[in-house]
């Protein structure tokens, strides 16, 4: 394959939790954020972009639980009474952020919007429920909300080392569930079976959820977004395994391999040979200052050159973090330039409607001189 090798890439092992001082300073340029698009204040409900800022892992429920960060004053969490205890035992304790409680028989939208004050816009986390959204929009008296993700995903986008200690175990605790594929995947099984084994196995591997499972063998694998059915998988199948989990300290892995059950058929061979070369050289590519757009055009030309170009019907990659798919978006139209700290999936494919599949997919951080590699296992056929 062209390209340096593969384990110039990669880095050493620790682990690292997000420190007090890194949430302050989230905290910070959050507030900095909001305040440079002139947002009243910033409402940041339960999900990844609230861990980012907090640390705080509350449940999503409908009672509110919110972050309010504001123009001219301190932010404060706004939570309900019973769920005090859990908020303080988390990194909110420690950062000593405010809290505003509610009781059961409280409205915490106007509580939540008295303390706030009057205001001309406020903007929302991108994943804020609408039964959270609409009763803010008129608590705080009918100002237009604006979606907050250009702001906070400008912040997430760019991994910090602990962060990218933090990707490289999920990627290492994935890499151990593919290297065990052999004790599961076999002809006279169905893909469901297969996909109950992994499922465990990426609990015990080091994550703390499964997020996806896709096994999809034969003409499944010709779908890229097929999870699993009650197909018998058989000799001479080629199977995409495509599997992801959350570790611990919050962050995904994804990774996609490709094994067969046997001899693959020749046309498999051929068109496994032109996917490996695009990913690979794509990865290679990667460094700061290169546009997202050239990335998947790398791997698109190779394709589309050895004439399976309109068999690569998906982007080739997608950001990832707190969670699976967040910014930057390798595809076509998205010109923002690679920059140290970059994290994101480089995931090719080929799909022969009908016969077979193939896609090849690693987790690469884009370091100061080229690529971060968070996945190790080969990438070349694993034949079973
Ligand atoms: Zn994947
Ligand atoms: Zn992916």
């Amino acid at each position: 394959m062209p390209g340096p090798a593969e384990s110039d890439y990669r880095g050493g092992m620790a682990s690292s939790p997000v420190s007090i001082d890194d949430l302050r300073r989230r905290l910070v340029a959050a507030q900095q954020g909001m305040q440079a698009q002139g947002w009243g204040c910033l409402l940041v409900s339960p999900g990844p972009d609230l861990r980012y800022l907090t640390g705080y892992e509350a449940l999503p429920l409908e009672r509110l639980t919110c972050l309010v960060l504001r123009d001219g004053g301190l932010p404060f969490l706004v939570v309900p009474e019973l769920e005090i205890a859990a908020a303080e035992a988390s990194p909110v304790g420690s950062l000593g952020l405010d809290l505003l409680p509610w009781a059961e028989t409280e409205d915490p939208y106007a509580k939540t919007a008295d303390m706030i004050g009057p205001l001309t816009s406020a903007a929302v986390d991108n994943h804020m429920w609408a039964e959270k959204a609409l009763p803010f929009a008129s608590a705080l008296g009918d100002v237009p909300l604006q979606l907050a993700g250009p702001v906070l995903s400008s912040l997430r986008i760019r991994k910090s080392a602990d962060e990218v200690t933090a990707l490289r175990e999920a990627g290492a605790a994935i890499d151990a569930v593919h290297e065990r594929m052999g004790e599961w995947l076999r002809a006279g099984r169905t893909e469901r079976e297969v996909a109950a084994d992994i499922d465990r196995a990426i609990i015990d591997a080091g994550h703390v959820r499964t997020d996806f499972v896709i096994v999809g063998s034969g003409p499944n694998g010709a779908s890229p977004h097929h999870e699993v059915s009650d197909r018998v998988i058989e000799e001479g199948d080629p199977v995409v395994v495509d599997i992801g989990g959350t570790t611990a300290a919050g962050y995904c892995s994804d990774e996609t391999r490709m094994y067969s059950i046997g001899q693959p058929p020749a046309e498999f061979l051929e068109y496994y040979a032109v996917l490996q070369e695009a990913q690979w050289t794509a990865v290679a590519a990667v460094r700061p200052g290169i546009p997202c757009q050239d990335i998947d055009a790398i791997a698109r030309d190779i394709i589309a050159g050895a004439g399976y170009g309109d068999l690569f019907i998906h982007r080739t990659g997608h950001g990832i973090g707190l969670e699976t798919h967040e910014e930057p978006y390798i595809v076509a139209g998205n010109d923002r330039q690679l920059e140290a700290g970059f994290a994101f999936s480089i995931e090719p494919g080929i799909y022969r409607s009908g016969a077979h599949g193939a896609r090849i997919e690693d987790i690469v951080v884009c370091g100061e001189d080229g690529p971060l590699l968070m996945n190790d296992r080969p990438r070349d056929l694993q034949v079973l």
